[in-house]
């Protein structure tokens, strides 16, 4: 099985699409497909991929402080010593800010007369789907205001790798979260392979370097796809001259499409919307270049 991931160091590139449109070209060609959304914040490839729920749990990925009123004292040391504002005094006595609390204990340890427990929380979903092409998919979901992204998309990850030893899948293929941050490291995590889907932007190029540079610390091959390559020229041929440099497989590159648009306005992947479409074909062209890249060894 070979564990592909889809990364963006930045929001709004079309990652989504191109997974979507991945996972749905796997399985059109007779590759045995599990997809998974690790984009825990924002999780929204079940959308694209018409995804029916199977299945789904709470998980716990933090712990926060609570305070016990039959053991306090009122003291109110616990309150000095929290550097997150999350202990607040009101008539009731002391009580703590879930929102605010970061689970880090020293409530607990200066507490006189041990009243505070530091617990797990239920804070994160993971959810087994049913996509209305047949294959199956994992998804991960924080919970608003929640911390511990980076844990919820590991969860995700070991459910999925789980789901596809179970149908003997030939490839996994991971909608990442945006960013280069914690959530978007564990993503690549034991990764086979990472593609990178940028555009000609300044931003973008800014954010899918810092991606890179993680991605070649780990080890990991990687390819480019450019999506919207014509909306700027320069910049496209910018980014042509830094995925060779940096050592990036050259995957394809998507045209600006509005039926991309109108795809996503119908909760639809555009390979399967419009297959004739620029996008679609141009998709469909980086999914060859992608099996080609995979069959050669990355
Ligand atoms: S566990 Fe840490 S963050 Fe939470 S209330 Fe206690 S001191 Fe504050
Ligand atoms: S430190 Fe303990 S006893 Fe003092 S206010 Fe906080 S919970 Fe109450």
């Amino acid at each position: 099985m070979i564990e592909i991931v889809i990364v963006s160091g930045k929001g709004g590139t079309g990652k989504t699409t191109v997974t979507s449109s991945l996972a749905l070209l796997a399985n059109k060609n007779g590759f045995k497909a599990v997809a998974a959304d690790t984009d825990v914040d924002a999780p929204n490839l079940a959308l694209l991929l018409n995804g029916e729920v199977v299945s789904k749990k709470t998980i716990q990925v933090s712990e926060k402080a609570s305070i016990d009123r039959e053991k306090c004292n009122d003291c109110g040391k616990c309150m000095e010593v929290c550097k997150f504002d999350a202990i607040r005094k009101s008539d009731e006595g002391y009580a703590v800010s879930r929102l605010y609390c970061e689970g880090c204990g020293l409530c607990q340890i200066v507490c006189p007369v041990d009243a505070i427990d530091i617990k797990p929380v239920d804070n994160g979903e993971i959810t087994i789907l049913k996509t209305s092409s047949g294959f199956p998919m994992v998804m991960g979901h924080l919970m608003i205001g929640e911390s511990g992204s980076g844990k919820v998309v590991a969860e995700v990850k070991e459910e999925a790798r789980k789901l596809a030893r179970e149908v003997n899948a030939d490839l996994l293929i991971i909608d990442g979260p945006p960013g280069s941050g914690c959530a978007a490291i564990a993503s690549i995590s034991g990764a086979n392979f990472v593609v990178t889907v940028t555009e000609p932007t300044m931003a973008a190029k800014h954010d899918v370097g810092r991606m890179i540079s993680i991605v070649k610390h780990f080890g990991i091959p990687f390819g480019v796809i450019i999506n919207k390559f014509d909306i700027f020229p320069e910049m496209t041929s910018e980014l042509r001259s830094y995925a060779k440099e940096v050592g990036g497989i050259m995957l394809g590159e998507i045209p600006a499409d509005e039926n991309v648009v109108r795809a996503v306005v119908n909760n639809s992947s555009i390979v399967e919307y419009d297959p004739s479409s620029p996008a679609a074909k141009a998709l469909g062209r980086i999914f060859d270049n992608l099996v080609e890249t995979l069959n050669s060894g990355g």
